[in-house]
């Protein structure tokens, strides 16, 4: 997670040495900078797949794909974003499937107030490993909740607690566009999606864009692993942060020692 909330986010998935960004909503001198602090080279990234059009997630899409000949891809809504008018976006639709050298990424429409917003899915080819990255929905739709199945490292939003909302600095009217159903998802949806979508072999579950108004690392991992008690995940709970990079989150060797089904003839 190289940053994440509502100044900036962005997240580098790598499978087997090949590299892909989701979202670039931080501007390329500081997204360089937290590449560098884990010995990344802008260059050696693949692609930049965008989830929507909002400035936190696309600020510095164009101008990281020039200046470092990037392919930006993103749905025909979120390619209408200003700071894409002179990238090279490739146009996939909700739901759609894209191929990189060494993982396929499954994209799903999210519920949120932009113009065809997606998470994603990201599965290895090698390990067959599984990575959801879900943020900005203002709840768990069905495609989402089906989206999360089987996965090793789930990104999810946790984006405010409610009395903290409720009572916090934001006017009303910004009150309700965070708490509706397109807007963000807190951490009490988030505890009871993520009470359903864990599994035994999930072994890290990230919260992400953490409203730094509404909502604290405390109280978010809080919520989150009281959410979690009495469930089958065995894996860690971690908050992502605004301006320093958190992780790697590895699924580890668990796919790869699976036992071998052998049929019974
Ligand atoms: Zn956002
Ligand atoms: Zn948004």
């Amino acid at each position: 997670m190289l940053g994440s909330g509502s100044s900036g986010n962005a997240i580098l998935v790598e499978c087997d040495g090949s590299r892909i960004l989701i979202d670039c909503g931080f501007g390329t001198r500081t997204l360089a900078g937290r590449l560098a602090t884990i010995g990344i080279a802008p260059e050696s990234i693949e692609g930049c797949l965008i989830t929507h059009e909002h400035s936190d997630h696309v600020k510095g899409a164009g101008a990281a794909a020039k200046k470092w000949g990037w392919g930006v891809l993103a749905t025909p809504g979120t390619a209408k974003a200003p700071e894409l008018a002179e990238a090279p976006v490739h146009l996939f639709e909700p739901g759609m499937t894209i191929e990189f050298e060494r993982m396929t990424v499954t994209s799903t429409a999210t519920p949120h107030d932009a113009n065809q917003s997606v998470g994603f899915v990201v599965e290895s080819h090698s390990t067959g490993a599984r990575a959801g990255l879900f943020y900005d929905m203002g709840h768990v739709s069905r495609a989402v909740a089906d989206a999360c199945e089987r996965l090793d490292i789930l990104v999810l939003e946790s984006n405010h607690d409610d009395d903290m909302l409720r009572n916090g600095p934001y006017p009303r009217w910004l009150q309700q566009r965070i708490a509706c159903k397109t807007g963000h998802l807190s951490n009490r949806d988030a505890g009871v999606f993520a009470r359903d979508a864990v599994t035994r072999e999930m072994q890290h579950l990230v919260l992400a864009h953490l409203s730094e108004n509404c909502n604290s690392p405390n109280i978010a991992l809080t919520n989150m692993r009281g959410a979690l008690v009495r469930t089958r995940f065995r894996g860690t709970v971690t908050a992502a942060k605004q301006d320093a990079v958190v992780g790697p989150f590895t699924p580890g060797d668990a796919r790869a020692e699976a036992p071998v089904q052998y049929a019974l003839f």
